[in-house]
């Protein structure tokens, strides 16, 4: 027999309702039914997860939290789910208890080995097997999590950090990160989130800058990496920003530097009424720009 009555695409249920359709165990990520003869896999988008949606493909690591992942068991059914009759149906988890069915999977190639940290954070093999939904209406989640955007601009980022390594001078360097960071998924994420400069109207997306709030040179690869420390700004205010002569105190009102004159003030559009809405992620890291404006201003 099969699962013990049909699902619809997209429908959602809870995991009573899981074990009961496929009558399977009611925990883990690949779950196999001898009674139904299916294998249920479950990605979980609300826990760590190193899983990637690449085009139609979804690319779904195999069983085994711990050391080195081994062909066997569950990974060994799914790899041999071409000609082994079980049927083999997907899950997503995008908010805590609720599994949406995304139907029956194949697979779209060989299984093949990576490498990935286990729960001790120490790096393994593991199985990634690349599946692909047999209904062709039916659609993986894109993954946007905050950890697949991390992985993203993990990669991206990699290469960036070799600028560091040119025989150029310090500052040259930093003119090259900005405009590579300026260009990149740092900022088609900071596009998606903010639409805009954070202080005025300007949203043509070819113009927008992306910054970090806490300079990328002395910030950690996590902070590098955060979303948070992001400010989408116009070139105007980018500037201005970047050269400390505008800041953002913990309530998001602007302070502009005594060295701007009034003249000054209106051809850069700016003006003591502005604000910005930051989070608190966002203000942590502003708190560091507004000291150091505070610094270099007092000296002035
Ligand atoms: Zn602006």
């Amino acid at each position: 027999m099969t699962m013990t009555r049909p699902l619809a695409i997209n429908e959602v249920i809870n995991n009573q309702q899981l074990c009961e359709v496929f009558l399977c165990a009611p925990q883990g990520g690949m779950r196999k039914s001898n009674r139904t003869n299916t294998l249920t896999l479950i990605s979980d988008k609300t826990k760590l997860y190193d899983d990637k949606v690449v085009g139609d493909i979804y690319h779904y690591t195999g069983m085994g939290q711990s050391g080195d992942q081994k062909m066997s068991g569950q990974n060994l059914t799914l790899a041999e789910s071409d000609n082994n009759g079980v049927e083999v149906h997907f899950f997503e988890v995008i908010k805590p208890r609720e599994y949406t069915y995304r139907g029956q999977v194949e697979l779209a190639g060989e299984p093949y080995q990576g490498q990935q940290k286990d729960q001790d954070g120490r790096e393994r093999l593991v199985w990634i097997f690349p599946l692909r939904l047999k209904d062709s209406k039916a659609k993986f989640t894109k993954l946007t999590s905050a950890m697949n955007d991390k992985q993203e601009l993990q990669e991206e980022f990699k290469e960036i950090v070799e600028v560091d390594n040119l025989p150029i001078p310090q500052t040259e360097k930093e003119r090259l990160i900005k405009g590579r960071i300026g260009q990149g998924k740092f900022k088609e994420f900071l596009i998606e989130r903010e639409c805009k400069c954070a202080l005025c109207g300007v949203t043509n997306p070819r113009v927008l800058i992306a910054s970090h709030i806490k300079p990328w040179s002395v910030s950690t690869n996590e902070e590098r990496l955060d979303v948070n420390n992001g400010l989408l700004l116009c070139p105007n205010h980018d500037a201005l920003f970047d050269k400390y002569l505008i800041s953002f105190d913990l309530q998001g009102k602007i302070v502009i530097s005594q060295t701007l004159d009034e003249t000054a003030r209106m051809f850069l559009n700016v003006h003591n009424g502005l604000r910005v809405k930051l989070n608190d992620m966002q203000l942590g890291y502003m708190k560091e720009h507004y000291q150091k404006f505070n610094l270099i201003n007092d000296k002035i």
